[in-house]
């Protein structure tokens, strides 16, 4: 059976490029880039060239890119990096009620150290409210944290106004861009952000390797005690060939973005148009343009999410439900509660994430097995019949 892949928002293949630009540094180049004999010196050239790359692909300075172990280090190192450094200045934090688990546990781990935190709401879309921000920044304040595109519905946050607002406050200002970088343009030297989170493995590069820009002057503490590499804030010998692919896998990810999403949005508009037309009760949830361009995610009424995804797991389609980290746990979504929908829509919700590798023939196969699974679990389900039932007596 050939299987179908449309889960790109919990990871991605490596680009046909970057196990190649790898290999060698699992090999003959295994110096360590701190010995300092050629051995070491040909691997402190490829570190020192990844950094520079990575530099260039995001409007950064070389010295401003510290390599970590993938997004969640880069979130809690940039959290509670920070709010360790600031400590003496103010221990009040703010975060939006949509974020990652990797920022928003992070941030709650702090209150219950003594941190005072402030989770903004969304609107039914999943956006923050810069106004709600404005409001919501105290003296005390020393940290906003807030994702640039979410993992879960997809929505994009106004990230301009918001940093800026910090900006003009005094407040450092973190971003976790892990799902918008090549999806979106970012350009460090014209966003106001302070620190801003990348994790590899969703942009077609390697897993277990991510990125936390530190913008020059930035104060942060480190989590870890060890060396002194990456700046004497992230020790430990470097993952040379991570770091490579890493930087490949960057370079490649932030070129043509805009033509890169086009072709993305045409496939996602297809599927979701494909899918109201297909199946009666469906509901986008996020936002309507303001989304990542890969990303569908829908509540199906009266079905269970996870049960239609083992359906198209059966027929060889790989989605989810929520994000990968809980999917699996049958809560549901911290994301789509936040955005105020009822707990049986939440249930019900399917995410497709599609990436560069998808055809509108995959899609097309996946419109009809899904027609055909919601048709046989709705057939069991007691509370469609009942609103078929509704709905008839309803036209007499
Ligand atoms: C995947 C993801 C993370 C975690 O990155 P890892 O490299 O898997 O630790 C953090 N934030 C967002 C928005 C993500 O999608």
């Amino acid at each position: 059976m050939k299987r179908i892949y449309l889960d790109h928002g919990a990871t991605t293949p490596l680009h046909r490029d970057v196990l190649p630009a790898m290999l060698p540094y699992y090999s003959e180049a295994f110096g360590n880039p701190s010995s300092i004999h050629s051995f070491g010196r040909e691997a402190r050239r490829a570190l020192d060239e990844s950094r520079e790359k990575t530099a260039q692909a995001l409007g950064a300075a070389p010295e401003e890119i510290i390599f970590t172990s993938g997004g969640t280090e880069a979130n809690n190192l940039a959290i509670q990096g920070a709010a360790e450094a600031l400590a003496s200045r103010g221990r009040h934090l703010i975060a939006s009620a949509v974020e990652h688990h990797a920022v928003l546990d992070t941030v709650n781990a702090l209150g219950n150290k003594g941190y005072a935190v402030t989770v903004l709401p969304v609107d039914h879309y999943g956006m923050v409210d810069p106004d709600d921000l404005r409001k919501a920044i105290r003296d005390d304040t020393v940290l906003v944290t807030i994702m640039a595109a979410n993992n879960e519905i997809g929505t994009l946050q106004p990230i301009a106004p918001l940093a800026s607002i910090c900006r003009e406050r005094g407040v450092y200002f973190h971003t976790d861009a892990v799902q918008a970088i090549g999806n979106i343009p970012l350009n460090l030297r014209e966003l106001p952000v302070d620190l801003l989170s990348l994790s590899a493995h969703k942009f077609y590069g390697p897993k277990g390797i991510g990125v936390l820009f530190v913008r020059r002057k930035t104060k942060i503490s480190k989590l870890m005690h060890g060396g002194g590499q990456e700046r004497k804030i992230r020790p430990g010998t470097e993952n040379i060939p991570a770091i490579v692919g890493l930087a490949k896998a960057i370079e490649i990810a932030t070129a043509d973005v805009p033509a890169k999403s086009a072709a993305l949005v045409k496939m996602r508009d297809y599927f979701l148009a494909g899918l109201t037309e297909k199946i009666e009760e469906v509901y986008l949830n996020g936002h309507p343009v303001q989304r990542l361009p890969g990303n569908v995610n829908v509540s199906v009424r009266f079905v269970e999410g996870e049960s239609l995804l083992l359906d198209l797991d059966l027929k060889g389609i790989s989605a989810s439900s929520g994000s990968a980290c809980t999917s699996g746990s049958l809560e549901a979504s911290h994301v789509l509660l936040a955005c105020g929908l009822e707990h049986q829509l939440a249930h019900g919700s399917l995410r497709f994430t599609l990436g560069h590798g998808n055809t509108l023939e995959e899609l097309g196969y996946t419109l009809k097995t899904l027609q055909e699974s919601v048709a046989r679990l709705r057939e069991m389900s007691f509370l469609y019949k009942n609103y078929r039932r509704e709905l008839k007596s309803s036209c007499t």
